[in-house]
């Protein structure tokens, strides 16, 4: 006799097949490092998460049909002739834990957002490019909500004129690859979102591969020729592209939404004069961010209008927030036909 083992969906293809005995094990905790120690790297993948080695929360277990908590439950004793079955949740059905449901209480309390809008948010993939002053604040507001799995996209260091607005990177950061000042930041706010970072700087080459896979993409750039490359690989592959610029007190907030509504070229379509460097008041981008942040959860989740066929200027000045409507230019050389 020994204790058999059931694989489910990616647990099966990981191990190459659907059932196993396993003996010599005492608890539940020893029964999956032996299984990682006779299946390998696949296994663990599926099981554990990358940075903290934790199990990870789509995966379920059920020891004779009893499902246990794996909080708590690990150390759950079996014997021989025990079945267990490894499992991921199925979609649609209710996969929060007990913490998920306790950290996102409120925002799932919104009408129209609930466990089904969580379970969205769970499920996006958003790419953040740009770690400055704008993904800064949005990559916060995106990982705190419990977006599954954010991409950031920064090449830079983080310097000492940076900190005035870039509120992700702090004082002992200068000199840091702002990637890894921000993953950390936003990886001790949520270990339970996916967060990865990709160094390129974006390419005509490279863009269309780095934002293929995102539900969303924000703009958090601060140039307008790598802005006018990700708006038109976005609008290539239909992905939504949330587009925000500051200076000074004043900001800008536009969503294009592929086939929907004009584009960033519509809008904007010639690039404004490059400047080595413009000012800017810190809560500036903390507002647009902010707002980029909320446009990409309401297109997740489903609540709520995008900002499609309006662009947004907020003026820290006189406090004044203008919606005008903006239009698709019919000859506009990135959109047409789309
Ligand atoms: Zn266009």
């Amino acid at each position: 006799m020994a204790i058999k083992v059931k694989f489910f969906a990616n647990f099966r293809e990981a191990v190459g097949k659907e059932q196993e005995d396993i003996d010599g094990v005492e608890d539940v905790a020893s029964l999956l490092e032996e299984l990682v120690r006779k299946f390998g790297e696949r296994l663990a993948e599926q099981l554990y998460e990358p940075r903290t080695g934790k199990l990870r929360d789509t995966v379920h277990i059920l020891v004779n049909g009893r499902g246990i908590n794996l909080l708590s439950g690990l150390k759950t004793g079996l014997k021989d002739g025990d079945i267990v079955a490894i499992f991921p949740p199925v979609s649609g059905g209710a996969s929060f834990t007990p913490e998920e449901l306790e950290r996102y209480n409120r925002q799932m309390m919104i009408r129209g957002f609930g466990k089904e809008g969580q379970r969205k948010l769970k499920a996006a993939h958003v790419l953040v490019a740009g770690l400055g002053g704008l993904g800064s604040p949005a990559s916060v507001y995106l990982v705190a909500a419990g977006v599954g799995h954010l991409t950031i996209l920064d090449a830079e260091r983080v310097e000492l004129s940076n900190l005035n607005r870039q509120i992700l990177h702090w004082h002992l950061d200068v000199g840091r690859s702002k990637a890894g000042s921000a993953i950390e930041k936003l990886f001790a706010m949520n270990p339970s979102v996916e967060i990865d970072s990709k160094l390129d700087v974006i390419t005509n080459k490279n863009v269309g591969a780095l934002i293929k896979d995102a539900d969303v993409v924000i703009d958090g750039m601060d140039n307008y020729p790598t802005r006018y490359l990700l708006n038109e690989a976005c609008v290539r592959n239909r992905v939504p592209f949330v587009h925000g610029a500051v200076e000074g007190l004043i900001g800008q907030l536009a969503t294009v939404l592929p086939g929907k509504g004009p584009c960033l070229r519509c809008i904007i379509p010639r690039e404004p004069p490059m400047k080595p460097a413009f000012p800017v008041l810190g809560p500036t981008p903390g507002a647009i961010g902010c707002l980029q942040a909320m446009e990409a959860i309401k297109l997740i989740v489903g609540i709520g209008k995008p900002l499609v066929g309006q662009m947004l200027f907020f003026n820290g000045e006189d406090m004044t927030f203008d919606v005008i409507e903006v239009r698709r230019d019919p000859n506009c050389p990135v959109c047409k036909g789309i």
